[in-house]
């Protein structure tokens, strides 16, 4: 190609060691070794994504993601402790001991970047691209970093090493753009600001304003698994608010649309400030227990027998009523039966569990089975409104990490060995969107 100054690829910032302060000793080890292996064998390959960011910001990353220039099966044949997974995407999985996956994606294009209809979705053809194009494919700036463990240096195609500096979430390329050909990205910037703290920047925050609506289009499974991934998030006080604000949560949970107040959003708030409280030490609150928190307040509005006393003969009747209306309005999140069989349990305990609070806790309370269970969320409430902290022996525990036990490799599924791509034939767009 001949380079014009029109064509012309602008070099990306290197941000050397002395100005980031991100070592090769700070990297984990059995990522470290993946790199290595990699670059030494020809291939380019760098620490990408979360991981950078975080390092960046001195916390120590929950997964460390990797780039690389070799294709899965190159990656496959260096890795005999490895799988791929994905139809779409397909990573390859690498396996260490102590249950560690180190997870590795080749480079990627960025035809989705490139101009083209504002309202198409992702096209089917997302083949594979240089270090720049895998950059530029990325969500947001601070998520589009690659950090090279040789020189120990960042690489960054994005600006994203001045957002971090100046606290700023910004989507890659036109928000507009972006948002559409993925608007699963809203919910990412969202998370992203809740729990950094940074600012939103402004033609982000309007473009998320303005595709709130566009959810609707993404494949449940994807919606589900980020809205459990702020759930866990631990800054659900402050993702519940900006859900609020920008009419994500609208789009999540349509029945608070119309009943969405200040007051009920600081009542969310308050609720959800309790949920990272109970999640501070590494321990995940149960799925049913984290919905019926997020949706306490519409159901103590649609269901006014929550707030007040309910005899034991009643609560059955009334859990079988709230699960059938969830059974009707969450559809949409693709929420398995049991769990909304469990949620509206949970939530038909709270005022059993009110009602007999003034004294000590009666004899045959106690002795049910889902007392402890009734008991967290009962305290989870109470912490919200400013009561006691729940009791540590009710708290969800850490996992447990053993350095010692066997690498586990879950078998090879051949389903994991499709197509990279969506079936051209079949329109959806690689990321599986339905037509809307
Ligand atoms: P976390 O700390 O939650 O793991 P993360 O940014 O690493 O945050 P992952 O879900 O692990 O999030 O994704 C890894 C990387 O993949 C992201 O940093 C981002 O670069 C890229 N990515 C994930 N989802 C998208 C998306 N919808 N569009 C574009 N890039 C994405
Ligand atoms: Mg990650």
């Amino acid at each position: 190609m001949v380079v014009t100054k029109k064509n012309k690829v602008p070099a990306p910032r290197v941000v050397r060691v002395e100005d980031h302060g991100i070592t090769a000793g700070k990297i984990d080890s059995d990522a470290a070794y993946v790199l290595r292996k990699l670059t030494r064998a020809g291939y380019k390959a760098y620490l990408v994504g979360g991981g950078v960011r975080d390092l960046y910001q001195q916390i120590f990353p929950k997964d460390f993601d990797l780039s690389t220039s070799a294709s899965p099966s190159q990656v496959r044949k260096l890795f005999r402790n490895s799988r791929v997974i994905g139809r779409r995407f397909r990573l390859v999985q690498v396996f260490f001991s102590g249950n560690k996956i180190i997870e590795l994606s080749t480079f990627r294009c960025r035809s989705e970047c490139e101009d083209g209809k504002k309202d198409q979705v992702l096209a089917a053809n997302n083949t594979f691209g240089s270090e720049r194009d895998d950059a530029f494919r990325r969500d947001l700036t601070i998520n589009g970093l690659f950090y090279d463990l040789d020189r120990e240096a960042i690489i960054d195609y994005v600006g994203g090493v001045q957002d971090l500096d100046d606290k700023i979430v910004r989507v890659i390329g036109d928000p507009d753009v972006r948002i559409t050909r993925d608007p699963v990205r809203m919910m990412r910037a969202v998370r992203h600001a809740a729990r950094s703290g940074f600012r939103i920047e402004d033609t982000t925050w309007s473009a998320i304003k303005s595709h709130c609506q566009s959810l609707s289009v993404c494949p449940v499974s994807r919606i589900r698994d980020e809205l459990f991934k702020d759930l866990h998030g631990r800054a659900c006080g402050e993702w519940i608010r900006l859900s609020a604000r920008s009419g994500l949560l609208g789009s999540l949970l349509p029945f608070y649309d119309d009943i969405l107040t200040d007051e009920l959003v600081d009542e969310l708030g308050s609720l959800m400030h309790s949920v990272d409280l109970a999640q501070a030490g590494g321990g995940l609150l149960k799925d049913d227990i984290l919905l019926a928190m997020l949706l306490l307040p519409w159901a103590r509005q649609q269901f006014p027998e929550l707030k007040g006393g309910l005899k034991t003969g009643d609560a059955f009747a009334l859990s079988r009523v709230i699960r059938d209306y969830l059974k009707k309005n969450m559809g949409h999140l693709d929420i398995k039966r049991a769990l909304k069989e469990q949620i509206s349990t949970t939530l038909t305990l709270l005022p059993l569990l009110v009602q007999n609070s003034k004294k000590d806790w009666p004899k045959w309370l106690c002795k049910k089975s889902y007392f402890n269970h009734g008991l967290l969320f009962y305290s989870l409430v109470n912490q919200a409104k400013g009561g006691e902290p729940v009791a540590e022996y009710l708290l969800p525990k850490p996992p447990k990490v053993s350095k010692k036990s066997a690498p586990v490799m879950p078998p090879q599924s051949t389903r994991g060995r499709g197509p990279a791509y969506a079936n051209n034939k079949r329109q959806g767009g690689v990321f599986g969107f339905r037509r809307s």
